[in-house]
């Protein structure tokens, strides 16, 4: 029999389950063992000898190897045996493709390590005690609490149900939220859509609260069956991976051009045919920028988990691109600018004081506390930092939660919604029904008819309005979150509440103040984004005296800016939110649909903006934003859901520490590409000059690749590990719509380029004219050889800054210093090692030589610092102003 069909007590006896105290310890491990992990079968996984042919399906390393393959056919038509060229060739493509293999599974491992961090949690009650725990450990017969914005994480039959609504679009289609009720039975042959007695695994609560015993885990849900095996998404490429795999095509045509053109002027010169084939073709495999896509995603990669360890779990990878960009931040008050570690501070009945006997206040403190839904878990409460602080009162007033409710039933309930900011519950007392709401007082009030004083109720004349406002306004001023009390009899009840009907003709009782400290972290983060061209902005439901004062103490709110309410809002029309949306720091009483509005405005300026948001309604501004975060500790599943980061640690300094990193992560990106890039032309204006000058070609097919694979390799990964600058967060953010080419990169790439390959060019000249004599044929390319390969090295060095490296620390990136090492040996060691040397066809050179290198490879520093110190002044004149101007 399938659960919809039967009564609940009877699917609880079937699973073996208690609805009080849930499963214990024994159980779970025994349902574990039998059931598995609560988890769909995730697709699998290519074995790796296809991984590594998949590394060779790249176009140039198909020419490379045909190339191999005609050297080996033309060896064996000569009858020469010189096979080594294609065995090097070969050699270097497996290596490459080893590295690849390396590269790709490691940039995987990271992010799978990231799915786990951001994996969904649900709530169980298990050994009489409700916990939060993993949700793939969730077994058959577990009780799950749900609530507002988690997600179902399992198949179950709903137990009890308070104004239960779910979001099952995923699986039925149906875009409206489903209404559910755990007292129906439904027949076995309803659809799904109409089993409201149900929860299936993967949808999410949009209203209300229930418990649920789960009837089925993992592959055995119906989501289950609908996705066996194809659950698993591919991540699909950032932005910037896209416009450099476009870049690297055009570019790649253009070598692959010259190339042919060398070949052609080569056979022109004399060269044999068969040579400058190889030369040629060797020299596109070594042009060709094909690896740039790869070095963005190892570099994402390598960034999402330096991320991770900051507390801000990446859950789309093209967010650390877009988090280097961003110019606005718009931020939660409680719990992100705030600790959340609420205190009551002051309560009041609306016109004055109470002191901590008071009788009055001991009433407002119970019927607030009563009006909660944290509890207890041993000494410490679980729930809205609001609530806990509203009980912690009522208990140092000797009103205990749990000893309150032996007298106080609960009936029924509203849950509190962040839209209507109130939440209600009927309580039965005796024979009598009361409600009480709690909730922003200028809303609470505005239900209000009467309000209670001296232990009379008296009517809320005007005058009694006004002085409870003012009453309001007093504590807002001094920064203090305030909620109001009111309570209202019934003789029966009913059942079923409704904001309309319950909601109403209420007794004001009194207002309460809590004191929520801004985090210590905040003021330093406000003022970092203020100095990196960041606007900060603080958008928050709370009232907005509280939001004001909150604002000012941390320099969110400065001269000339203002603070606006929804309501305000909502009455501007669009065009006149977009002409004033620069003059707010602060949007105070705000709905989710404001969110969006506010998101939507700076937007249309062309800022880039991140956007905090905890709620279930939060999701549409959080999808909307450039970088949507959702809160990892406070968070619904459904926010986490449409977020592109997650803060886990819920803090406004994590999103700037992000930022930080994601505009290190952008500005080594374009330092490895710089370097590559002005490499490869290098490489390619060492031949092609050499073949114009009527020389022979410099360096041979292996050399190049050698080049190719050592000398560009090690430096450009390392320079993707480079620290940030210590002035990261003193620049203005890259704007979206530049190229990562903008500002004059295209023209140093060229010139340096330029650079290194007349440096070789004069190493091959200098070594072919004056060193070069009988029986020492080479020395002249070693020496090209060598200068071409170490002077990419220390150019390397110049990508660290864009003003002087002097200023750095040379030993600051430990990585490129090795690379530049090993590099430096390495090239040493194909030149002096006899066997090597031989397959290298290179010469040994002699102290003098080495040292005409030497001083051929220190050049790139000295002619780039010129370049440098002459194009600063330029720069200066032209940067800054654009994004100023903007906000003028
Ligand atoms: P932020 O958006 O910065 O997190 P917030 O938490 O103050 O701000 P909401 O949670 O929407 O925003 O709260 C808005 C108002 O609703 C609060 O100022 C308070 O008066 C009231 N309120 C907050 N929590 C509760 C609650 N649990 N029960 C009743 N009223 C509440």
């Amino acid at each position: 029999m399938n659960a919809h069909e039967q009564r609940k007590e009877t699917v609880i006896r079937q699973l073996n389950s208690n609805a009080d105290i849930g499963l214990n310890d024994g159980q779970v491990a025994e349902r574990l063992d039998t059931y598995g992990k609560n988890k769909l079968e995730d697709k699998k996984k290519a074995p790796l000898i296809a991984r590594f042919f998949a590394q060779m399906n790249d176009f140039m390393i198909i020419v490379l190897l045909a190339a191999a393959a005609i050297s080996l056919f033309i060896s064996h038509i000569h009858g020469d045996n010189d096979y080594i060229d294609a065995v090097i060739i070969l050699a270097i493509v497996t290596l490459n493709a080893v590295l690849g293999l390396v590269q790709e599974s490691k940039a995987e491992k990271a992010l799978e390590a990231l799915k786990k961090l951001s994996a969904p949690s649900a709530k169980a009650l298990r050994n009489g005690t409700v916990s939060v725990l993993d949700a793939e450990l969730i077994v058959p017969g577990d009780i799950i609490l749900l609530e507002a914005g988690c997600y179902v994480p399992a198949d179950a039959r709903l137990i009890t149900s308070h104004n239960l609504m779910a979001e099952e679009s995923a699986l039925t289609g149906e875009s409206v939220p489903t209404e559910k009720d755990a007292d129906t039975v439904v027949p076995e042959t309803s659809a799904l859509g109409d089993r409201k007695n149900i929860v299936f695994s993967g949808t999410s609560i949009s209203y209300g609260r229930a418990t649920a015993v789960v009837t089925g885990t993992g592959m055995r849900t119906e989501v289950g069956k609908i996705a066996a095996g194809i659950m698993q998404s591919e991540t699909p490429d950032t932005p910037l991976q896209k416009k450099l795999a476009h870049t690297g095509k055009i570019l790649g045509i253009i070598a692959l051009c010259i190339c042919g053109i060398i070949f052609v002027a080569g056979v022109l010169r004399s060269i044999p045919p068969f040579d400058m084939f190889m030369t040629s073709v060797s020299l596109a495999v070594a042009a060709i920028p094909e690896g740039l896509p790869a070095i963005v995603t190892v570099m994402l990669a390598i960034g999402v988990q330096k991320m991770a360890g900051h507390n801000a779990v990446i859950r789309k990878l093209p967010a650390v691109e877009t988090l280097g960009q961003a110019t606005v931040i718009c931020s939660d008050k409680t719990g992100t600018l705030t600790q959340n570690k609420m205190t009551v501070e002051r309560v009041t009945d609306g016109f004055k004081t109470l002191e901590s006997n008071n009788e009055h206040r001991r009433e407002i403190l119970k019927f607030a506390a009563l009006c909660t839904d944290c509890v207890q878990d041993k000494d410490a409460y679980i729930g809205d930092p609001t609530e806990i602080a509203l009980v912690k009162a009522a208990e140092a007033s000797g009103l205990n939660k749990s000893r309150l409710e032996i007298d106080y039933v609960r009936v029924s309930e509203l849950p509190f919604e962040s839209k209507r900011k109130l939440m209600s519950v009927t309580l039965k007392n005796g024979t009598e029904f009361i409600t009480v709401t709690k909730g922003a007082p200028d809303v609470l009030l505005g239900r209000c008819t009467l309000y209670s004083a001296l232990g009379r109720e008296n009517p809320l004349n005007e005058e009694a309005r006004r002085r409870i406002s003012a009453a309001n306004a007093l504590m807002a001023q001094d920064a203090l979150r305030v909620i109001a009390v009111a309570y209202r009899r019934f003789e029966s009840f009913s059942g079923g509440m409704t904001s309309e009907k319950s909601e109403t003709e209420l007794v004001f009782l009194g207002l309460v103040g809590m004191e929520d400290p801004p985090r210590d972290e905040a003021f330093e983060a406000v003022r970092v984004c203020k100095e990196a061209g960041i606007k900060p902005v603080m958008i928050t439901g709370d009232h907005v005296l509280t939001a004001t004062a909150t604002a000012k103490k941390l320099g969110i709110l400065s001269a000339g800016d203002k603070a606006l309410t929804g309501d305000e809002l909502s009455k501007m029309s669009e065009q006149e939110l977009f002409d004033r949306i620069y003059d707010y720091s602060v949007f105070a009483r705000v709905s989710p649909e404001n969110k969006l509005q506010i998101v939507r405005a700076f937007q249309k300026h062309g800022e880039t903006v991140a956007m905090t948001g905890d709620g279930v309604n939060d999701a549409p501004a959080l999808k909307a934003a450039d970088i949507g975060c959702a809160m990892g500790i406070s968070g619904t599943d459904t926010a986490k859901a449409a977020a592109d980061i997650i803060l886990t640690d819920d803090n406004f300094a994590t999103i700037v520490s992000a930022i930080e990193e994601g505009r290190g992560i952008y500005e080594n990106i374009k330092k490895s590409v710089h370097f590559l890039l002005s490499s490869n032309i290098g490489e390619i204006i060492t031949i092609f000059a050499a073949i114009l000058l009527g020389w022979k070609s410099p360096l041979t097919a292996i050399q190049l690749l050698w080049v190719n694979l050592v000398t560009d390799s090690l430096p450009a990964i390392a320079l993707g590990l480079d620290p940030n600058s210590h002035d990261i967060m003193r620049k203005k953010p890259y704007s979206a719509e530049k190229s990562l080419f903008s500002g004059g990169l295209w023209q140093k790439i060229f010139f340096e380029g330029g650079m290194i390959g007349m440096l070789a060019l004069i190493g091959f000249g200098i070594g072919t004219i004056f060193f070069d004599a009988p029986g020492r044929h080479f020395v002249g390319s070693t020496m090209a050889f060598a200068t071409l390969s170490i002077s990419q090295l220390v150019h390397a060095f110049n990508m660290r800054s864009e003003g002087s490296i002097f200023n750095l620390n040379p030993l600051g990136n430990i990585y490129l210093v090795g690379a530049l090492i090993a590099g430096i040996i390495l090239q040493i060691s194909v030149i002096t090692i006899k066997p090597l040397a031989a397959v290298f066809k290179v010469s040994s050179l002699e102290p003098k030589e080495w040292l005409v290198v030497a001083f051929l490879c220190i050049m790139p520093i000295i002619i780039v610092e010129i370049e440098k110190a002459l194009s600063s002044g330029k720069e200066e004149k032209a940067a800054g102003g654009i994004r100023l101007k903007k906000r003028a």
